[in-house]
């Protein structure tokens, strides 16, 4: 069974609002083990929403329209589908009757124009109305099916659950498919870039294709990389499963097949998984050898503090972090020896200043060069992280980082705390 959403609303179009709905829609009817492989948005126009309606019934067995199902001119969500459906609109008494009501209740007359949310297309059925005006509707296109709710939000999600999911599974039920879920996981990755990622797991996604041309059932796992800027490349497995439980086990599996691979071509990469970002995975291995962290930060100016503050609890962990912007104060209040501040030198000072004046058990410092212009004889986007800890020699590593000042700065917070991550879990095991 496959699913095809169009949002009506030249809002939409404009980028007044986001699509919300398609997104709501796509991840519950992932849930339900519906295919959804088209969301279109379109704007207030009949000929073109027509257009759309036609296109979706194509390709897919039903179709979700949401929006322009109001009282106004533009509202032409209901005439559109009559066209479509090649049936004339006739007014539902009931629908009146309700609408009526609810405009009394709230001590208001109904204005004539809601009336027209009233009209139906002839051979459908509605969706009562629990919470707006508008009713939806379910309209059977032959052998297909076009399914219209409201724009808004919580109308949307209320009679998608309450009439057009039920009515899918029955639809699924009667074609002899299986309705299961589909479940994802997403495995965050620092320091491979994506093409290296695509590289490294080629085999085994030749491996999923090719389970999933065997399975008439339309496939078994697919893998899919979303490149997301400083928080990583992610790296997407979806399943496809008889229930929840099913889709879990099969999502572990996966899960810990690629982890094997990436660690053996890249080492530590995967620092996560789903919405874990790189200041969780930071405290994890923290708390796993029940240290404190203190920093000593120049080009980030603070941005680490930031990262390492949003996890929960941190003040459990997080001793703090010393501002230290100005040669002066790398030299006075951290004690880096006078010199060139852009450097391995100057991280490792700065990493054990941090140590000693934030009573820490680990220091971790960023120094390098945001740019505009060159400092210390070293290029903008160069960074030096130095990292002082117990029972182990000072460090310091360098990396060249892209972008303007601010991807520089944000860039350099994601090396550190990534280099800091990984030199815990190393010496952990
Ligand atoms: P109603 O019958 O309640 O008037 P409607 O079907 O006419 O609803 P619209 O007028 O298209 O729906 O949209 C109503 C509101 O719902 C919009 O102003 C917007 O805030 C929200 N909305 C509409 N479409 C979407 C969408 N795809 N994603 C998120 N919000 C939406």
């Amino acid at each position: 069974m496959r699913v095809e959403i169009v949002a009506v609303g030249t809002e939409l179009l404009l980028g007044q609002i986001a699509d919300t709905n398609s997104q709501w829609l796509g991840e519950h009817l992932a849930a339900l083990g519906v295919g959804s492989h088209f969301h279109q948005a379109v704007g207030d126009n009949h000929e073109r929403i027509v257009l759309a309606f036609r296109t979706a019934l194509a390709r897919s067995d039903a179709v979700i329209v949401c929006g322009g199902l109001g009282p106004t001119h533009d509202d032409i969500t209901r005439d559109a589908i009559a066209e479509v459906m090649n049936v004339p609109l006739r007014r539902h008494e009931e629908v009146v009757e309700k609408i009526r009501a609810m405009f009394s209740s709230r001590g208001r007359t109904m204005p004539e124009s809601n009336l027209r949310q009233a009209d139906v297309p002839e051979g459908a059925t509605i969706i009562p109305q629990t919470k707006g005006t508008a009713p939806g509707l379910i309209c059977p296109v032959g052998h297909k099916v076009v399914y219209a709710v409201p724009g808004v939000p919580y109308e949307m999600s209320d009679m998608f659950q309450r009439a057009i999911a039920p009515d899918l599974q029955a639809r699924m039920a009667e074609r002899g498919e299986s309705s299961g879920t589909i479940a994802s996981r997403v495995i965050r990755t620092w320091g491979m870039s994506e093409s290296g990622l695509a590289e490294a797991l080629a085999a085994y996604i030749t491996d999923l294709d090719e389970e999933a041309d065997a399975d008439a059932s339309g496939g078994t796992a697919t893998i899919a990389f979303l490149a997301s800027g400083i928080e990583g490349i992610k790296v997407r497995v979806t399943v496809r499963a008889a229930d929840g439980d099913l889709a879990a086990a099969a999502l572990d599996r996966h899960e810990a097949a690629v982890r094997a691979i990436l660690t053996e071509v890249a080492g530590d990469v995967v620092f996560g998984i789903d919405d874990e970002a790189i200041e969780d995975a930071v405290a994890r291995a923290l708390a796993t050898d029940g240290l404190t962290l203190g920093l000593a930060e120049s080009l980030t100016g603070g941005l680490a503090a930031s990262r390492l503050v949003n996890v929960p609890g941190a003040s459990g962990w997080f001793r703090g972090s010393v501002v230290s912007y100005a040669s002066e104060v790398k030299y006075e209040v951290l004690g880096v020896p006078e010199g060139p501040v852009v450097s391995e030198e100057a991280a490792r000072a700065m990493a054990e200043g941090a140590r000693r004046v934030l009573d820490s058990d680990v220091g971790l410092s960023v120094t390098g060069v945001a740019g505009p212009t060159e400092q210390d004889g070293r290029p903008v986007g160069s960074v030096f992280v130095g990292l002082a800890r117990p029972g182990h020699e000072t460090v310091a590593v360098a990396f060249t980082v892209p972008g303007d000042r601010d991807r520089i700065r944000q860039y350099a917070t994601i090396a550190a705390l990534d280099f800091l991550r990984r030199s815990l879990d190393a010496s952990s095991g």
